[in-house]
């Protein structure tokens, strides 16, 4: 990799064609696009990626869960080179979640193939089958196939809102559920995912490229709060051990906490119970939730720490009762150095600027870079809209992003 770096340019028109027509699939009138896993329209974009990989060349196959790939064939064919996304859309998503992966690799390899020919190792486009969670909760469901992770159980367990068990769902879809080892792979020497920012800093900052340094980690508490219900009349102030007063200083002093850490930390208090919730009881009790996130493992421990004291001294301070119980929490998982480096060089000879960034969302990469040397890049997303209709990334934007890819790939498998 110490030759200087050629750029491989993508076909603009043809990405801004797939990327309209993929979209129309699942399309709902209201704005916005529906594609759970294994649903029919996830069925009719997979057979649409098909065929526009099998135009493109390259020889397509499904594994048992429903990744799709497209396999351009190396003079060696025993080690492969993988890219590509996720096919599945949150409700009501947009068009490049994922998506835009799945495209900007496709046009990817088609442009290698025309500029270099065959390559020396194989190089493979994915379509990840699930990663939002869009039907069961069964995050990274694709790329956990490829990687064994997935546990026997689980084809029961999991279920969708109809109780649809996934095995079911697979079966209505023609996947034979029994197969859920069939996927493993152990010829994948990299893994390299294109995926839109979903945040607004390139977007702000008018930077074309993000190199994703690591995907950051996350911890889930619930925080109970009990205090005791009184009359909302009769009872004065000073009197009161009021759960949602004291879960209410938690809140903004959590905020503040948070706040002073500075970028990348973020915290969100997204759901809230209060009981008994009447207009004129004092609440008794409060749940809410936290979701907490960084980068850095010792510093989203350090940041759970200290919230949780504070929490703990504003309930003491207010004579009401706390616990708290870790829900979920997944860990910082750091990107591969080697490829991070050949992805600054790659956006080097493509003329685009890019920077340095953590992931505050998860992704497939994450998962997979715990098993095989990964990296991710970003593209703008404008405003920063994501998991919305509004989504966007202009077309120069997405393909220069792809050409970064191609011209990355093509060190890969061109040595
Ligand atoms: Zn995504």
């Amino acid at each position: 990799m110490t030759n200087p770096i050629k750029k491989i340019q993508v076909d603009a028109p043809t990405l801004q064609h797939y990327i309209d027509h993929l979209a129309t699939i699942g399309w709902q009138p209201e704005g916005g696009i529906v594609r759970p896993v294994y649903s029919p329209a996830w069925l009719k974009a997979r057979q649409q990626l098909a065929e526009w990989m099998r135009a493109a060349g390259l020889h397509v196959y499904e594994d048992a869960v429903g990744n799709l790939f497209g396999r351009l064939r190396g003079l060696d064919d025993t080690r492969t080179i993988l890219t590509g996304s996720h096919l599945d859309t949150v409700k009501l998503g947009g068009k490049f979640d994922g998506a835009l992966g799945i495209l900007a690799g496709l046009v990817a390899l088609q442009a290698l193939h025309k500029h270099l020919g065959p390559p020396q190792r194989s190089l493979e486009v994915v379509a990840l089958c699930e990663e939002e969670n869009s039907r069961f909760h069964a995050r990274y469901w694709g790329t956990r196939a490829i990687l064994g992770l997935i546990e026997e159980s689980q084809l029961e367990a999991l279920r969708d809102e109809q109780n649809i068990s996934i095995a079911s769902a697979m079966r209505a879809a023609g996947l034979p559920p029994d197969q859920y080892r069939a996927p493993i792979r152990t010829d994948l020497d990299a893994f390299l995912e294109l995926h839109i920012e979903q945040g607004r800093i390139l977007f702000d900052e008018h930077i074309d490229i993000g190199i994703v340094q690591a995907i950051t980690g996350l911890q889930h508490l619930l925080i109970t709060v009990k205090g005791r219900a009184d009359h909302a009349g009769t009872t004065p102030m000073d009197l009161r051990r009021d759960a949602l007063q004291g879960a209410a200083l938690m809140a903004v002093e959590i905020t503040r906490l948070v706040q002073q850490e500075g970028r990348p930390a973020v915290v969100t208090l997204g759901q809230w119970d209060v009981r008994p919730g009447a207009v004129n009881v004092v609440p008794a009790e409060v749940r809410f939730s936290i979701d907490l996130r960084h980068p850095d493992a010792e510093t989203l421990q350090r940041l759970s720490v200290a919230i949780q004291a504070r929490c703990q001294a504003i309930a003491q301070e207010r004579d009401l009762q706390l616990s708290s119980e870790i829900t979920g929490q997944s860990a910082p998982q750091q990107m591969d150095p080697a490829l991070q480096a050949l992805l600054i060089r790659a956006a080097g000879a493509c003329g685009a600027t890019w920077k340095a960034m953590p992931s505050g969302a998860g992704h497939d990469s994450q998962t997979m870079a715990r098993h095989l040397p990964t990296a991710m890049l970003f593209v703008p997303s404008i405003e920063g809209r994501s998991h919305s209709a509004a989504e966007e990334t202009p077309l120069a934007d997405a393909a220069r992003g792809a050409t970064v890819l191609a011209t990355a790939l093509s060190q890969l498998v061109y040595p």
